[in-house]
């Protein structure tokens, strides 16, 4: 969590504490090398909100661009990858992305997975992820479908959150007199990345 030692190589190791969205980000950056302009604009600015430092946050990006040389990175990756840290143009400092931003600007198209995937995606194909994130229990899906349907989809992000991390806030809960539960919904997927790392750690 100490911004000055993150380095590139951690990421992976980070990934079990992030939300739906970064990690559907992730694993699609990991299997194509590749990933389109917007979800690089999201997934960049949460893993400089993470705290990776520019230098760290270039070397990430060339690396998992694998299929591509130096040269196309250089011309056509580098400069957003900066852009998002305040180093070239308007060099307006970005902050990461909140839940709003990430689920009305910018929807992504078919092909995209970019966005909240609690709005964008099929219910089972998003039942699929949840699988991935270990949870299967019926009576948490079924509720994330209704919050879905609710189009409530910070809830039933903070509900795969409290499910996820349910022995950590049941811990908290008996040694700080916490309700085991979130205090408050899940708003930013940078504090569900601290929120989790914390309770994990
Ligand atoms: Fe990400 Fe927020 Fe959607 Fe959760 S609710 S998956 S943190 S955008």
């Amino acid at each position: 969590l100490n911004g000055a030692s993150l380095t590139a190589a951690v990421v992976d190791d980070l990934v079990q504490y992030f939300p739906m969205c970064m990690r559907q980000l992730h694993t699609t950056l990991r299997r194509d090398k590749h990933l389109l302009h917007n979800g690089r604009l999201q997934y960049n600015l949460f893993l400089k909100g993470v705290g990776l430092n520019v230098d760290e946050a270039l070397t990430f990006w060339r690396k998992a661009f694998s299929r591509i040389d130096d040269d196309e990175f250089q011309k056509k990756y580098r400069y957003n990858v900066r852009h998002a840290y305040g180093l070239e143009g308007t060099r307006r400092n970005y902050k990461p992305m909140s839940c709003q931003q990430i689920l009305t600007e910018r929807r992504p198209a078919a092909n995209q997975v970019h966005g909240c995937p609690y709005r964008e995606m099929a219910v089972e194909n998003l039942v699929v992820g949840l699988g991935t994130m270990s949870v299967s229990d019926k009576d948490v899906i079924r509720h994330v479908r209704e919050d879905i349907e609710a189009r409530k989809y910070h809830v039933a992000c903070s509900r795969v959150f409290e499910h996820i991390h349910a022995k950590e806030l049941k811990r908290e809960r008996e040694a700080s007199g916490g309700s085991g539960r979130l205090a408050e919904n899940i708003i930013h997927p940078n504090e569900y990345f601290t929120r989790s790392f914390i309770l994990k750690n």
